[in-house]
């Protein structure tokens, strides 16, 4: 395991000390020699209700502090067979929120320019579409896992086309996404019309509403998504909403019914195997968490996707 980056450990500064790098992992300017870059964008500015996910970066990485090295359920040793840092924050253009997504897409162009794959930590969930521009033309057509309470298929919000509540559609009109591999968990709540949910079952794709989500295990559904994702190359983004306001308060547009996080960790777990070019955690507003759960279970949830990167070894 020598030459890979390790987290400082707890005993050899408190874990309350030190660089709040995320992890407590060594940062560096760019994503040479890394296999996994993790990458802050504190964005809010496509946010349609509370504010707040521009703080998100720097208090997950606050919170990720107990983050340590082994997983102990599934015996993943990330940082035995991975080069991973912490490469920072993008420099987005809070003003202007086009500017924004470009300055994005090229800082991923960049990342991704290192054969690197990526651990992303929102910011709010227009992120994935600048993302998923860079990664496709890196990659070719993607596959998506997309965990939320809401589609985030919306034709525009307020007459815009790039907000938090648009991406998804975004992508798959810019052919970035393939909608046949393409699945949506967690969502629920109220809509505009009854049929807000059928957009992306009428293009092929998979949509578990949270109501089939209760009172069960999605180990099994997770089996049924890596059959749909094949060996392809696949994203994974995981809006902190898809959980229950009751695990995860700490976020902008809030909705009843949600996932456990124990559903959270057995959705990403279930990812284990699939070709994951990059992933990511959004929608922490730390301004609505405080006490600091909503962070803390998106560093929980970010390590976790780390450990089912392709590359890691098992113990
Ligand atoms: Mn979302
Ligand atoms: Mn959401």
């Amino acid at each position: 395991m020598t030459g890979y980056n390790q987290p400082l450990g707890g005993n050899q500064m408190p874990r309350f000390g030190g660089p709040a790098t995320m992890m407590r992992l060594p940062s560096q300017p760019t994503a040479e020699g890394l296999d996994v870059a993790i990458v802050g964008i504190p964005f809010d500015i496509g946010t349609s209700n509370r504010s707040g996910a521009r703080f998100g970066p720097r208090q997950i990485r606050a919170e990720s502090c107990m983050v340590r090295p082994y997983n102990m359920a599934t015996r993943a040793a990330p940082f035995d067979s991975l080069q991973v840092a912490d490469i920072g924050d993008v420099a987005i253009n809070t003003f202007n929120i086009f500017d924004s997504i470009r300055i994005i897409e090229e800082a991923y162009d960049g990342i991704l320019a290192h054969g690197v794959r990526t651990l992303t930590i929102g910011g709010d969930h227009t992120i994935p579409l600048p993302i998923l521009r860079a990664m496709h033309r890196r990659h070719g057509t993607l596959g998506l896992i997309h965990v939320d309470a809401h589609a985030d298929v919306n034709e525009h919000m307020f007459g815009e086309k790039i907000a938090h509540g648009t991406p998804f559609r975004r992508a798959i009109e810019e052919g970035l996404i393939d909608p046949k591999r393409m699945v949506q968990i967690g969502l629920r709540g109220s809509g505009y019309t009854a049929e807000d949910f059928d957009w992306v079952r009428d293009l092929g794709g998979r949509v578990v509403q949270a109501e089939e989500c209760w009172h069960r295990s999605l180990t099994p559904l997770m089996e049924e998504v890596r059959a749909q994702m094949g060996d392809g190359p696949v994203y994974l983004t995981f809006d902190i909403d898809a959980l229950d306001p009751g695990f995860a308060p700490g976020t902008g547009t809030p909705e009843i019914g949600g996932l456990t996080t124990i559903q959270g960790l057995e959705i990403v777990r279930g990812c284990r195997g699939l070709n994951l070019v990059g992933a990511d955690c959004v929608e922490v507003s730390p301004p609505y968490d405080p006490s600091g759960n909503t962070a803390i279970t998106a560093a929980f949830l970010l390590f976790e996707m780390l450990c089912v990167m392709p590359g890691v070894q098992y113990r």
